[in-house]
């Protein structure tokens, strides 16, 4: 159980991140649900959450701007007392061969998705350390671990999550915080809505499980990382991929 604890979620007014706040909310923490553009679908989320007689508060914040990012974790600490859960969600994708990427489009997907969760980290470290405890999860992707055609920008960024989770476990580890990783396969949200059902079929002829994953799998992974049953696991990378990647 999660009562009485805080955890700020980006990127959740859509897709995984909705998935891991109504999870974590149903394991009793007060929710912080970031989103950058989608309001009334994050304000959803909340009416969600309490009209099961959770807590919840919707922040706009784009994570890529450390200034903002710094906002949203001073409000999220103001509103509930305490940041005790970081999970770093939000992301996005810009794909293309790399003959093709533009810097904009390497730039963005490399602010968003690894910068983004830097500037949240680094704000609310400071917090977790203060009070000698704290679970921070990153969000990355069997595609940082292995790589993906189209995807370089993408990859890029999953995998420098990686080294910051790892690097991260090991910094402060001795602090009460464990910082682990969860990576996702393929999971059906707006990212892959765009695949044709032919695309969809082609993938899960490599997937081990042979169907597709969803939010919720990602979320349960999550609320264990979250939960006092895994106070003695950091450093680590989930995959949470149907047995796609080994
Ligand atoms: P999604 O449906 O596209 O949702 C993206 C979420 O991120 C939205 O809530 C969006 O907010 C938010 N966001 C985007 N840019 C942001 C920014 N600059 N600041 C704050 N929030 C921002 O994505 P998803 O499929 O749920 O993916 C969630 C995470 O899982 C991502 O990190 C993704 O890379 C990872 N992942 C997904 C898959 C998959 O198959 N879907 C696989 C592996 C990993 P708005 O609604 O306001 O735009």
């Amino acid at each position: 159980m999660l009562k009485d604890k805080t955890a700020l979620v980006t990127g959740a007014s859509r897709g995984i991140g909705r998935a891991i706040a109504l999870a974590l909310a149903k394991e009793g923490a007060a929710i912080v649900i970031n989103y950058v553009s989608n309001r009334s679908l994050a304000e959803e989320v909340v009416r969600e959450i309490e009209k099961t007689g959770g807590k919840a508060l919707a922040i706009g914040a784009d994570v890529s701007n450390f200034e903002e990012a710094g906002a949203l974790v001073a409000k999220a600490k103001e509103v509930f007392g305490s940041v005790d859960i970081l999970v770093n969600n939000a992301g996005v994708t810009k794909d293309g061969l790399i003959m093709r990427m533009t810097e904009e489009d390497f730039d963005r997907v490399l602010e968003v998705n690894l910068k983004g969760a830097f500037n949240c980290c680094r704000h609310v470290v400071p917090l977790m350390v203060k009070q000698r405890s704290g679970r921070i999860i990153n969000i990355t992707s069997i595609v940082g671990l292995v790589g993906n055609a189209g995807q370089a920008n993408y990859a890029a960024s999953k995998a420098g999550l990686v080294g910051l989770t790892k690097s991260l476990a090991k910094e402060i580890g001795s602090r009460g915080i464990t910082v682990n990783a969860v990576a996702p396969g393929f999971i059906e949200t707006d990212m892959t809505s765009g695949l044709t059902e032919k695309m969809k079929e082609a993938a899960k002829e490599n997937i081990a499980l042979k169907k597709l994953g969803t939010p919720a799998d990602v979320a349960n992974a999550v609320c264990f990382l979250a939960s006092e049953k895994a106070a003695y696991i950091t450093g680590q990378v989930i995959s949470v991929d149907g047995g796609m990647s080994f």
